[in-house]
């Protein structure tokens, strides 16, 4: 007789009150097919569940934890908040010290504004875009993610260029008919499109490193070409930078790229593991958003102390630091090891990684693209998922995300990973 876990029992209890038992999609391990597990702690690189389980993360909150969980001094910042008032909806000086932080360290930002989420920056950049230029028409890239606003829910279909189709249901197809769809770094595509329809685009946005169906870099050339046909066309370039921001570099991928978008968006990272995001850019642009402009965009707990506490003891700890060439030789090392492992074990396998991110796609590649990521073996995945969890390494359940590393990360760490999937694989056979 199996003996259910804890978390086993909180999961029964949860789906029957919370839609799928959890409250954002992917926590539910659905494409891995195991119930998920209900986190009580985190500690530096280690989250511990209900069941008393220990495990080495490398979710870290699905990209913000750059310092780990319960970071002593954003732990400390967040306690000197607390006790003077959570939330007063009027300014305080810490939004005007995080705005500050945030210009000096991404080059392109001159102006910013503070929201409560990804999907927030992303959509108001949009309509921001929309307001600047007076036009409607926006270009995405198939398998970026840019938050769950209606307008961004699309998809490519099979040919290389489509007016999208919703991927949710609720999305109305008129709201979608303005958004045009492309392969990730398909820059001719882009190319002919606006050749043939110029004066009509308002912005194209783009994750300058695609982190949501798994990593994927850009190549060569091609944030560049954006930049060069958005300022031709006198559209704008929106780098959402959600994931990159603060991850690749201090002053994200347009900085590791050298590419100035025109507007950028921000989270995760900038909320410190708190509800925080932001969208900046020059001051002529940001200028007209309300009060100052037409383009209305608000928010109760906007610039919330507690939010903005912890995003700026994040930054100022990085600014700091600077982990950036030490996150880095962790995680070559981290993804050298896994390949031998593969490699070892005859597994085909593509490693894609652009500093702290990587991934792991079950397919020989190259994986330049979603359609490309797709083709990575969904079943070998699951089971990878499942034993390494076995072994005490928590990863992200689907094949189709990036592994994050930490500063809080050592050496050590990365060796028990390494030799748990050395273990893993020993057992299958
Ligand atoms: C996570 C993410 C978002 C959405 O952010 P939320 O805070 O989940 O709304 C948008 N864009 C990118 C690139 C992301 O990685």
């Amino acid at each position: 007789m199996k003996i259910s876990t804890i978390s086993e029992d909180l999961f029964r209890e949860a789906v029957e009150i919370i839609p799928g038992g959890v409250n954002s999609p992917v926590r539910a391990f659905k494409s891995v097919g195991l119930p998920p597990r209900f986190i009580t702690s985190g500690a530096g690189c280690r989250i511990y569940d209900e069941d008393g389980n220990v495990f080495i993360d490398y979710v870290g909150s699905w990209g913000p934890l750059i310092l780990g969980h319960a970071h002593p001094e954003v732990v400390e910042s967040l306690k000197a908040t607390l006790k003077k008032g959570t939330s007063f909806g009027a300014p305080t000086r810490g939004e005007v010290e995080l705005a500050r932080i945030i210009t000096e360290m991404v080059p392109s930002i001159e102006m910013v504004r503070l929201v409560n989420s990804g999907t927030e920056a992303t959509m108001s950049a949009i309509r921001l875009a929309r307001g600047y230029t007076g036009r409607d028409r926006i270009i995405k890239f198939s398998g970026c993610y840019h938050g769950h606003s209606d307008s961004l829910l699309a998809r490519a279909g099979s040919g290389a260029a489509t007016f999208a189709v919703p991927d949710s249901m609720g999305v109305p197809g008129s709201v979608v008919e303005q958004t045009l769809v492309f392969h990730y770094n398909d820059l001719e595509a882009v190319r002919t499109q606006i050749q043939e329809n110029p004066n009509r685009l308002a912005a194209i946005i783009v994750e300058p490193v695609a982190g949501n169906m798994g990593v994927v870099p850009p190549k060569a050339g091609f944030l560049q070409g954006l930049r060069d046909l958005c300022s031709r066309d006198g559209a704008l370039l929106i780098f959402d930078e959600v994931m990159t921001g603060f991850r690749v570099a201090p002053g994200g991928a347009q900085e590791l790229y050298n590419v100035k978008p025109d507007l950028t968006c921000l989270g995760k990272i900038i909320g410190g593991g708190l509800p925080a995001a932001a969208f900046g850019g020059p001051k002529h642009i940001m200028e007209y958003l309300a009060p100052v402009g037409g383009v209305y965009q608000a928010g109760t707990l906007s610039g919330n102390p507690l939010a903005v506490a912890a995003g700026l003891t994040t930054l100022r700890i990085l600014q700091r630091d600077n982990p950036y060439n030490d996150l880095e030789s962790k995680t070559a090392r981290l993804a050298k090891g896994i390949k031998e492992v593969f490699i070892n074990n005859g597994v085909p396998h593509t490693i894609n990684r652009v500093g702290s991110m990587l991934s792991v796609f079950f397919h020989p590649g190259p994986v330049n693209c979603y359609e490309q990521a797709l083709l990575a073996d969904k079943e070998s995945f699951r089971r990878f998922f499942g034993r390494m969890l076995d072994q005490g390494v928590y990863l992200a359940p689907s094949p189709f995300e990036a592994w994050f590393v930490c500063t809080a990360h050592s050496h050590e760490d990365i060796d028990m990973t390494l030799e748990a999937m050395r273990k893993s694989f020993k057992k299958e056979c």
